[in-house]
């Protein structure tokens, strides 16, 4: 047996991947206070009902429910009420962006990967976003960060046919490349799902003693999660603990041959 740090240890490290491609929601972008307090005065306006946020997170911990308009529906229905799903959603809409000169919660997301971090690791990749949002939503916060340029390609729902889990956003952007060269950072089941049916090594995002790791840590590690980072600006201590740049690679070879 080798000792542990070995040649032999370090060439289990992983080859740095070329594209980086973030879920938005409780990875790029706090939402504790935008979509999810949304959701709960949603359900509250249908039925009277004050949800919990731990329950948002039983509610995500099962596939199908990224989506918050599907959920709020879904929600409203399993407490006895019979609002449609469009109603339900235009309630939602109507609260997240405010209405009748009274604000929205849209404006009190918190962006979590400061600007330096984003620019330094799209030099080490390409960037991409594959989002569960509308292309309106996106839109009000990358306008608001100012960081549209750092992503090459963006995908949101209305750009696929098919929401996660299916793959169809990550096969856009791979768009032929090797899904092994790529990383996929999210926070849903659905989110590590659409990453196994894509063949994209998969990164969780799930903030240290927060309701949500507590619900899906396990589940997401159980749907082949390389790690589970407590935040996004772990990813850069990650990937230069975990993987060797193409550079550290080749002089490895050379020194070898030598
Ligand atoms: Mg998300």
């Amino acid at each position: 047996m080798p000792p542990a740090d070995t040649p032999h240890s370090r060439r289990a490290k992983r080859p740095a991947p070329k594209i980086i491609i973030f879920d938005v929601d409780g990875v790029l972008v706090d939402v504790r206070e935008s979509f999810h307090r949304t959701l709960i005065e949603t359900v509250l306006h249908f039925t009277g009902k004050r949800v919990s946020p731990a329950e948002i997170h039983q509610w995500k911990n099962r596939s199908g429910f990224n989506d918050d308009w599907t959920l709020s529906h879904a929600w409203v229905q399993s407490l006895g009420f019979k609002n449609s799903y469009d109603e339900v959603k235009s309630k939602f809409v109507e609260i997240y962006w405010g209405a009748g000169g009274k604000p929205g919660n849209a404006r009190r997301e918190r962006w979590l990967l400061p600007e330096a971090e984003l620019r330094r690791l799209a030099k080490l990749a390409e960037l991409g976003l594959f989002t569960g949002r509308v292309r309106r939503e996106l839109d009000f916060t990358l306008a608001r960060v100012r960081l549209r340029d750092a992503f090459r390609h963006i995908v949101t729902v209305e750009d696929v046919s098919r929401p996660k889990p299916d793959p169809e956003g990550l096969l856009a952007i791979l768009n032929g490349r090797d899904p092994a060269t790529a990383v996929y950072l999210g926070d849903n089941i659905d989110d590590a799902r659409a990453a196994q049916a894509a063949g994209v090594p998969f990164l969780g995002v799930l903030p240290y003693r927060s309701q949500a790791r507590a619900h899906r840590a396990k589940s997401l590690s159980d749907l082949g999660a390389l790690s589970i980072l407590g935040s996004v600006r772990q990813l850069g201590p990650w990937l230069r603990t975990n993987t060797i740049s193409a550079q550290t690679n080749s002089s490895r070879v050379s020194k070898q041959r030598r």
